[in-house]
């Protein structure tokens, strides 16, 4: 099976680069080569490059140009997010987020427990969703930081972002948003949202893997992970020129898509797969149907029935790639801590399958899962009984 003939629906984990944006990469590799900081014409071409390219990003988030620091991806966004905060807020050691954040969000918290820090995680309900109260009752006068997800990568669940965070700022508390699996799939607008930070991921939109960046709003230090002068002092290193400059092609058809008729379709998508199924296989449920989710995320949950590894390897030998829960627990085979905040047991939890679609799924390769996924799920069961 090729990766043409292959069913990919696993585009919350990565997507495809698009044609452009591999276009840009090769034009920068071997022809736009500079080094944005030269004093020569080549310098000057890369510099340009940079500058476009950060325009671009920016107005895809409703940023302005000097508030986006580029980075390596999400976690070196989030990461860069907190130690800022702790840096603008030495004495503030209550961070505050939720149970069901990225393990990039989590476990970085989770080191700074032992450093005298207090990390407060709000559960969520059966739908994934918080309660704007408890997450009120929460913020506290010692509370430095406020840190959430916009969209939930295995359930898709949206947050009440702009609400969350005025909740946190009337606290004078700082507020960082991991918007990786939002940002080029539905409008994000930082001008309405008044986060102080927000992190971004070029691979989940069709840039290459190890691009992302950071909002900083303006006024607010952000405190280098990696001290040096590119960055505006920001983050030091020779920039990443080809992904920045991929991640700004990225952008611009990511604002043109959802400029049109694409998200109504991905969410059509979305619901022919979900009904689809529901109608052959009965017994399953869709975590986080009640909630408001991103389009395009379907975390099928088959009720403890068959383990979803079982399903998933033989999905992957008809060419249908998806995954189970999120895609770095799918290694070992610990239920996902997401669906356990949401209060599946083990056994559900161990058998729900994440379907992640993007602009270039198509209705027949929906219909294909629909025909063969009742067929596994009978034959995986017989197995494993
Ligand atoms: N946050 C969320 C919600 C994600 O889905 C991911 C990636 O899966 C990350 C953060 C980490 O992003 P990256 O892979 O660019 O480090």
């Amino acid at each position: 099976m090729t990766a043409s003939t292959s069913i990919y629906l696993d585009n919350n984990a990565t997507t495809r680069v698009a044609k452009q944006c591999a276009d840009a990469l090769v034009r920068m590799l071997t022809a736009c080569y500079g080094n944005p900081s030269s004093k020569h014409s080549l310098g000057d071409a890369a510099k340009s490059e940079l500058i476009s390219a950060r325009a671009k990003l920016a107005m895809l988030i409703g940023a302005t140009p000097s508030e986006l620091v580029f980075t390596s991806g999400g976690t070196e966004s989030i990461h860069h997010a907190i130690t800022s905060v702790m840096a603008l807020a030495p004495e503030r050691r209550r961070i505050v987020t939720t149970t069901v954040e990225h393990s990039a969000t989590l476990k970085f918290l989770e080191a700074l427990e032992g450093h005298g820090y207090e990390v407060v995680k709000i559960p969520v309900d059966r739908n994934g969703e918080l309660s704007l109260d408890t997450v009120d009752r929460s913020l506290t006068d010692e509370t430095g930081l406020f840190s959430c997800l916009w969209a939930n990568n295995e359930t898709g669940v949206l947050f009440p972002i702009e609400a969350l965070a005025r909740i946190a700022k009337e606290r004078g508390i700082w507020v960082h948003c991991d918007a990786v699996q939002a940002v080029g799939k539905l409008p994000v607008d930082v001008s309405l949202v008044p986060v102080d930070f927000l992190s971004l991921s070029g691979h989940k939109f069709g840039a290459p893997k190890g691009v992302g960046a950071l909002f900083v709003r303006k006024g607010v230090k952000a405190t280098a992970l990696h001290p040096g002068s590119q960055e505006r002092g920001r983050r030091g290193g020779t920039e990443n020129l080809p992904g920045i400059v991929a991640l700004g092609v990225a952008a611009e058809l990511a604002q043109q898509r959802l400029q049109s008729d694409i998200p109504a379709r991905i969410q059509a998508l979305t619901h022919q797969l979900e009904a689809g199924l529901k109608a052959e296989l009965g017994s399953i449920r869709i975590n986080g149907d009640k909630a408001p989710r991103v389009p395009g995320t379907t975390s099928l949950n088959l009720g403890g029935m068959v383990p979803a590894e079982m399903v998933l390897d033989k999905l992957d030998r008809k060419g249908i790639h998806a995954s189970a829960g999120s895609a770095c627990s799918a290694a070992g085979s610990a239920p996902s801590h997401v669906l356990i905040a949401m209060g599946l047991d083990e056994n559900e939890a161990l058998s729900t399958l994440r379907f992640s679609l993007s602009h270039e799924t198509t209705a027949d390769q929906i219909q294909i899962v629909i025909d063969v996924l009742p067929e596994i799920v009978r034959e995986a069961m017989n197995e494993s009984q």
